[in-house]
């Protein structure tokens, strides 16, 4: 799992779409896997430039919502850094 240190709602929201682009491009490589300021900020790296536009591009789209998604419960809302329950 590749968002085993992150809480339930981004895992559910996510993982799936990361997973899918591991299985898309086997020889991607995960570099980097982290929070930073509330959003979820994920680095795959390709020899293939072409490739590495399509990743650069999907985990941006990630990075965006995941600012509007809490990362406790997977709700829509602004961005989170922490989940009150
Ligand atoms: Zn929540």
């Amino acid at each position: 799992m590749i968002l085993q240190d992150f809480k339930i709602g981004w895992q559910n929201k996510f993982e799936q779409r990361l997973n899918a682009l591991e299985r898309l491009f086997p020889d991607i490589t995960l570099q980097s896997v982290e929070r930073y300021k509330g959003m979820l900020r994920v680095k795959f790296t390709s020899l293939d430039n072409d490739i590495q536009d399509v990743l650069d591009s999907v985990t941006y789209k990630i990075e965006r919502e995941s600012a509007q998604t809490c990362e406790g419960c997977g709700k829509q809302g602004r961005r989170t850094e922490e989940h009150l329950p």
